[in-house]
């Protein structure tokens, strides 16, 4: 069995046609490790583009091939059957992020090779990004071979040297770590990140709201009623909805984010930037939650407070803000029945 790492360079069109939206394959690039060793053997080959007649500007910075070259170049057919002839039979397949996995389907189905879908491609990046750096952001490639450590005397963006890059990579990942987790491990492990960051970012925002609570001075400070429920206060109107305290317009928050007893959101005023609500309750001797607004402008925040809240607070969600009840008005009250608009009635009468 073969542990083949590869990857793909390819052209975009410019979004016209469904045709224009497929990401066709220019490359494809392959490295072949025996034992999780080192050194194994490379495949690369360019092929032929049919579906996009120009190299899209951005592709064209990267990919060291003309597109007078690339009409010389074999087939989609037949550069994936050789690929797949090269791979053998029962390969592990291995990629750098999950988008070579994607294209490479796009690529299989538009030109009817239906049998090479079913392939299992292992994102590398993903195991990478969760055991060494410890972070659920993608690295880049040539990132991840200078965290390393590893040589990198090969030019990167093609797609020969980036899948044999890949593979170093790999085998270094075993080297270190010992056989590469299943998806389902790495779905742990990311769980458990998580859980380790939105702790944190809880304990840093809480940390910060205790601070701005008590060393600013709100631009609003309101009390917002009693409620039977904590949700009903975070609901109402009088938390939610309030004037700039520049312009006087009016600005309504978002969703909350609750840190223990702080509850957060935001509202933005056109002219005058953000602002942050903090709700708090207190519950008073009949158990009713009496409920407090104070509002910061943004240039009184520490640095990515509020997404530092989002991040580590729980968020409770909040529609939109229920219609204040209106008395109809003396003249719809006079209104006759028939005179209402129905539908298919002639709309301009009046
Ligand atoms: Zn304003």
């Amino acid at each position: 069995m073969s542990t083949v790492f590869f990857d793909l360079e390819w052209n975009q069109g410019y979004p016209r046609s469904e045709a224009d939206k497929i990401d066709e394959i220019l490359q494809i690039g392959a490295y072949r490790l025996h034992d999780w060793q080192d050194s194994g053997d490379a495949f690369s080959a360019w092929v032929k583009p049919t579906i996009h007649k120009k190299l899209h500007h951005q592709v064209k910075k990267l990919v060291p091939m003309e597109q007078a070259e690339l009409k010389k170049a074999g087939s989609f057919r037949k550069v994936a059957g050789e690929f797949f002839r090269w791979c053998g039979k029962d390969a592990s397949f291995f990629t750098w992020g999950t988008c070579d996995a994607r294209v490479l389907d796009t690529n299989l189905c538009w030109y009817g090779m239906e049998q090479y879908l079913d392939l299992e491609i292992y994102d590398l990046q993903r195991a990478f990004d969760l055991l060494v750096l410890k972070t659920v952001h993608q690295t880049s490639l040539e990132a991840a071979v200078s965290a390393l450590g590893l040589e990198s005397q090969m030019l990167f963006h093609d797609a020969g040297n980036d899948a044999h890059y890949t593979a170093l990579i790999g085998a270094e990942l075993v080297r270190r770590f010992g056989a590469l987790p299943s998806e389902a491990e790495l779905d742990r492990i990311e769980h458990d990140l998580r859980e380790v960051q939105r702790l944190e970012a809880a304990s840093l925002a809480r940390g910060d709201l205790d601070i701005l609570l008590q060393e600013e001075q709100p631009v609003i400070s309101r009390r917002c009623g009693s409620f039977a429920d904590v949700r009903d206060g975070l609901k109402s109107r009088s938390a939610r909805i309030y004037h700039c305290p520049e312009c006087d317009g009016l600005l309504c928050s978002g969703n909350w984010y609750q840190l223990d007893n702080y509850y957060v959101s935001r509202s933005r005023c056109g002219e005058h930037g953000k602002f942050l609500g903090v709700m708090t309750f207190r519950e008073d001797r009949l158990h009713r939650h009496q409920g407090q607004l104070c509002v910061y402008p943004e240039e009184v925040l520490p640095d990515d407070l509020f997404r530092l809240c989002r991040q580590g607070g729980r968020r409770i969600e909040v529609n939109q803000i229920p219609r204040k009840h209106r008395r109809p008005s003396s003249s719809r009250r006079r209104r006759k029945p028939d005179q209402k608009n129905r539908k298919g009635e002639n709309q301009v009468r009046q």
